[in-house]
């Protein structure tokens, strides 16, 4: 079936509209509609070529749908059925699917690294982040990879629960067990980091300190529930952290860039005990250097969290849950809707830092 897509043809290139194929489901495969999707800065990492997703490709990796069509053995979905889409299909029997990690699922993580898609242009393969393609106006992926919306949320704001929300939010809840009243700092308030921020606040922590250097995202990040921000670009981030926490640092850094100096400094600002979250993913080639003393003698750690250390079943519905409860703000994460021709201002607006999220929503 035919479809009109973004598509990337060359790293720091701008994205083309054009007309692309999409097969048709296989087994555990189905075919859907794209009804809404977030510009996420994970498709701009692969723009200027720090991801290693080969071109040419069709980014996207927020999306929402509708279902259109179901390949065989597919029961738990149904044509029709609205959809979040997980850039992490579980296959639900690997070693990490099996020990309930399954954002560390195997397959998912294979499929990643090769890029594949089940899209192509003239008989050549398009890339992907995993299948998602949400640039495109349609995907075929696996079912395991779609989430039901199951209490009618709209898509403009549904798709975002697809990455930034799963990512920000899940860090906050599942990768790390912050305790009532614990410090909390969170650098970096794009979209991720901001759901890092209403996360932290669900969990109940006391302080939590907001870093960008762009005074816009920070007003923001106080209406997800900072309690105190830092501009980076006026004074060191480890240094005010420090004076705001009594000079003990913070129990928990979220760094949400991904880039290594940051991640140093992060460690720099946690306390004795604490831990660096590292959500931000920082260039394939680059590596991270801390005072090696202090892993022993402060007993700081740096960890990972990748998706939000989510189970999507599990978890995206009930972010759902939580948005219609009015307990996770998600309306306010998007600063504009835009159509699909549109989709290069929606990275020029990133760049400039002036937005949490663009929405292209598909007519
Ligand atoms: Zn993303
Ligand atoms: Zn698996």
């Amino acid at each position: 079936m035919k479809a009109k897509a973004a598509i990337l043809n060359g790293y720091n290139e701008k994205l083309v509209i054009d007309e692309i194929d999409v097969a048709d489901p296989q087994e555990g495969e189905v075919r859907v509609k794209m009804r809404a999707s977030g510009v996420c800065h994970s498709d701009m990492h692969v723009i200027k070529g720090d991801l290693p997703i080969p071109t040419p490709c069709v980014l996207g990796h927020e999306g929402s749908a509708t279902v259109e069509a179901v390949g065989r053995g597919v029961t738990a979905l149904k044509e029709g059925d609205d959809v979040i889409l997980s850039w992490v299909p579980p296959c639900g029997n690997c070693h990490y699917c099996v020990a309930g990690k399954k954002y560390l699922c195997e397959h998912a993580q294979m499929a990643m690294l090769t890029g594949g898609s089940r899209l192509s242009k003239g008989g050549a393969p398009l890339f992907s982040i995993q299948g998602v393609a949400s640039f495109a106006e349609r995907t075929t992926l696996p079912a395991s990879g779609c989430v039901p919306i199951h209490n009618g949320t709209s898509h403009d704001v549904a798709c975002l629960v697809g990455c930034g929300v799963m990512t920000g939010v899940g860090a906050a809840i599942n990768t790390v067990q912050i305790e009532a009243g614990q410090t909390v700092a969170v650098i970096g308030c794009g979209g991720v980091g901001l759901n890092v921020i209403q996360g932290a606040a669900i969990r109940g922590a006391g302080q939590i300190i907001a870093v960008d250097r762009v005074p816009a995202k920070l007003e923001l990040a106080k209406k997800f529930g900072a309690t105190h921000v830092v501009n980076s670009a006026n004074e060191p981030m480890s240094g005010a952290i420090q004076g705001l926490t009594g000079g003990l640092g913070v129990d928990w850094a979220f760094e949400v860039i991904g880039i290594p100096e940051v991640i140093t400094e992060a460690f720099m600002a946690v306390k004795r005990g604490g831990k660096v979250v590292v959500v931000g993913v920082p260039p394939m080639t680059s590596m991270v250097t801390v005072p090696g003393a202090l892993l022993a003698l402060a007993e700081k750690s740096i960890i990972g969290s990748l998706y939000g250390s989510g189970d999507v079943r599990r978890d995206m519905p009930r972010m759902l849950d939580l948005y219609a409860a009015g307990k996770l703000k998600l309306k306010e994460l998007v600063s504009r809707t835009i159509p699909l021709e549109k989709i290069n201002e929606a990275f020029d607006a990133m760049k400039s830092g002036e937005v949490a999220r663009s929405v292209i929503v598909y007519s």
